[in-house]
């Protein structure tokens, strides 16, 4: 059976994209090697056998550190379960999942009734069950140098831009330009640290193209 190092599991509500609202099952997976100068997880980033701690020590962490825990599918139903966890959709988020194969685990997840939702940034292949509803949230042009995948272009549902100014727009037009959806995916464009000038910029062109406007609500609320 598959094992995964996750990060952090918790319950709470969707702040972002089509699921806005949505009582959600967060599980962020541990590692990624795309690099964006602005993430907010940059303590995924590293997978390091040394920061590996029991998966009963994982519910009790406060800080934001590169500890993990490594679950298969069978120990991550079961900890929703000891948590009392209610939620029925799980988004799995990173870091990077898509390094992964998740394939299994997601056609577990969708085996026990939950609908399952992928966050990833379209840098590696898309590898799960098809129903899941996924995100792709391209990171273009980053450090670290991994190009955006037509075939996880191509697999998402819907795709979260993050911007701050229009050469993000800009190079989101490149993208699009580069690959033929066969499906009409919904793009939204989500301003980067809700500044200012990205959210009236993202406004703007939402309007004109009649693309959508994502907000990180759980920033504004002040959840997780
Ligand atoms: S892809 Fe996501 S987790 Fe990885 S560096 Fe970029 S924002 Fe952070």
């Amino acid at each position: 059976m598959s094992e995964f190092a996750i990060n952090e599991i918790f319950q709470s509500v969707q702040g972002e994209g089509s699921h806005t609202g949505v009582p959600s099952i967060f599980v962020r997976f541990q590692g990624c090697p795309v690099g964006c100068p602005w993430c907010d997880t940059q303590h995924t980033w590293i997978t390091d056998k040394k920061d590996t701690i029991p998966i009963l020590e994982l519910a009790t962490k406060r800080q934001e550190a590169p500890t993990h825990a490594i679950f298969n599918s069978d120990t991550l139903l079961a900890e929703f379960t000891r948590r009392g966890y209610t939620a029925k959709h799980i988004v799995i988020t990173g870091g990077e999942p898509c390094m992964h194969d998740l394939l299994p685990l997601t056609t577990a997840l969708v085996a026990t009734g939950f609908s399952v939702q992928i966050e990833t940034s379209g840098t590696f292949p898309v590898r799960v069950h098809d129903d899941v509803f996924v995100t792709v949230s391209p990171k273009i042009n980053m450090p670290g140098k991994y190009p955006i995948l037509a075939e996880a272009l191509l697999r998402a549902d819907e795709i979260k831009h993050a911007i701050a100014m229009q050469k993000h727009i800009d190079e989101l037009d490149t993208l699009l330009a580069s690959v033929e959806l066969t499906q009409q995916p919904v793009i939204f464009l989500q301003p980067i640290s809700q500044q200012a000038r990205a959210t009236d910029l993202a406004i703007k062109t939402c309007i004109a193209r009649n693309w959508r406007l994502s907000l990180q609500t759980h920033k504004f609320i002040g959840i997780e």
